[in-house]
């Protein structure tokens, strides 16, 4: 094997406060000592600050305009015999480039896929010669499909509920286990979001889930494994801290409103089947405008209205953020730190939403940790990474 065992961690939601703050609290020492003695770097996350195309560019290595995946959730106009519809963007089918864990299995290293939710697995197991399987579906694994069977037997934990921080345990026990019985060289896990969208960072339910988090860490540190953790996007309040009410600007209301019903269709490519603890609102959403209007004069507009950040045309969307302009649509809107964007009011199921939301998906949320349990070489002091750079540095940048 050309480099020692390798895991790169997607700590889904993980703001860099959420490390700090369980560092600090003492309930976290691994990722404490890592803090200090091995690299600690700030990154960017791609644009949007959303799940699916940040994991896709970590195990791509490239931004979205290269793999095609820049969202949940788009609208895809070859869809239903070209009449067009909005979809997930789950099916492998979307790929428009193949992953460094494909490449990396097909020259014979043994790869390792672990993902909380099921939506992940295809896209990242695409054309994977390997194990991958999902948290989520972990008792329906079997040997020809997920290159792994009885994963219930080999974990030892009980099924988790896809709304738990079981889920990530899952996700990291089967780590440990992969690593303690040389079932892998390359690993890639990526836990789920559930625990930040409730808890705020140094919160006793966000430093109990790094606690938990930073034990299978070190195990993983004691078995002799390189180390690299980063995250799909951060995490922050979305609500007014006095009455907790989610702050939310309805966009298609807006556009029916200014324009007229039926010229505008606002999609949120944070939407996904598990919408319980986000009601599909993020701070990210991209709108497509019937022929006769006016973008420059509704981009104005959107400019001008509280809660919004920025509001771009997609030529300088797509060029500033490295997005396929062909899956973007007219206009994208990003909303302020505290913001969330929806489409219609009746259109949004907020029952789900127990405590204040917190949520993602814009340029506030982009700055994640980098963290690499080696000293690494040929980066300067200060210098603001991509999370998508990770294996680059876990891969050829490791000190000797
Ligand atoms: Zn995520």
């Amino acid at each position: 094997m050309p480099f020692e065992p390798t895991v790169a961690v997607c700590i889904d939601g993980c703001a860099y406060e959420y490390l700090e703050a369980a560092a600090q609290a003492g309930v976290a020492p691994f990722i404490a000592r890592t803090l200090r003695e091995g690299s600690a770097f700030e990154a960017n996350c791609v644009m949007p600050s959303f799940t699916n195309p940040n994991n896709l560019s970590i195990v791509c290595g490239a931004p979205p305009s290269v793999h095609g995946i820049c969202g949940n959730y788009f609208w895809d106009p070859d869809a239903q015999h070209g009449a067009g519809a909005a979809v997930m963007m789950n099916d492998p089918a979307y790929l428009r480039a193949d992953t460094l864990l494909a490449a990396f299995a097909n020259a014979g290293t043994q790869v390792a896929v672990v993902t909380a939710k099921d939506k992940l697995r295809q896209l990242l197991g695409w054309r994977l010669h390997g194990i991958c399987f999902s948290a989520e579906k972990a008792d329906q694994a079997d040997l020809r499909k997920n290159g792994i069977g009885d994963v219930m037997d080999f974990v030892g934990l009980p099924m988790p509920d896809v709304y738990s921080a079981a889920l990530s345990e899952f996700v990291l026990a089967a780590g440990v286990r992969l690593a303690q019985e040389r079932r892998a060289e390359l690993m890639y896990l990526s836990t789920t979001d559930y625990v930040q969208h409730k808890c705020a960072p140094g919160s006793a339910g966000a430093n109990a889930f790094y606690a938990m988090m930073d034990s299978y860490l070190a195990a993983l540190d004691a078995l002799g494994w390189v180390i690299g953790m980063t995250a799909d996007h951060g995490m922050n309040a979305k609500h007014d801290p006095v009455t907790g009410n989610p702050n939310i600007v309805y966009l298609q209301d807006v556009f029916d409103a200014w324009i007229g019903p039926g010229r505008a269709r606002v999609i949120l490519p944070i939407t996904d089947p598990y919408v319980a603890h986000h009601g599909a609102l993020g701070s990210f959403a991209t709108v497509y405008l019937g022929n006769d209007v006016d973008a420059g004069a509704v981009l104005a507009r959107l400019r001008a209205l509280d809660g919004i950040d920025l509001a771009l045309d997609n030529a300088t969307a797509a060029a500033c953020w490295k997005l396929p302009p062909d899956r973007i649509g007219d206009l994208v809107i990003v909303s302020r730190r505290d913001v969330v964007l929806g489409t219609r009011a009746g259109d949004h199921d907020l029952s789900g939403l127990t405590v204040p939301l917190r949520s993602h998906g814009g340029l506030s949320e982009q700055r994640v940790p980098l963290l690499i349990n080696r000293r690494i070489e040929g980066v300067e002091p200060g210098c603001r990474l991509r999370n998508f750079d990770l294996f680059d540095l876990l891969l050829n940048r490791v000190a000797p």
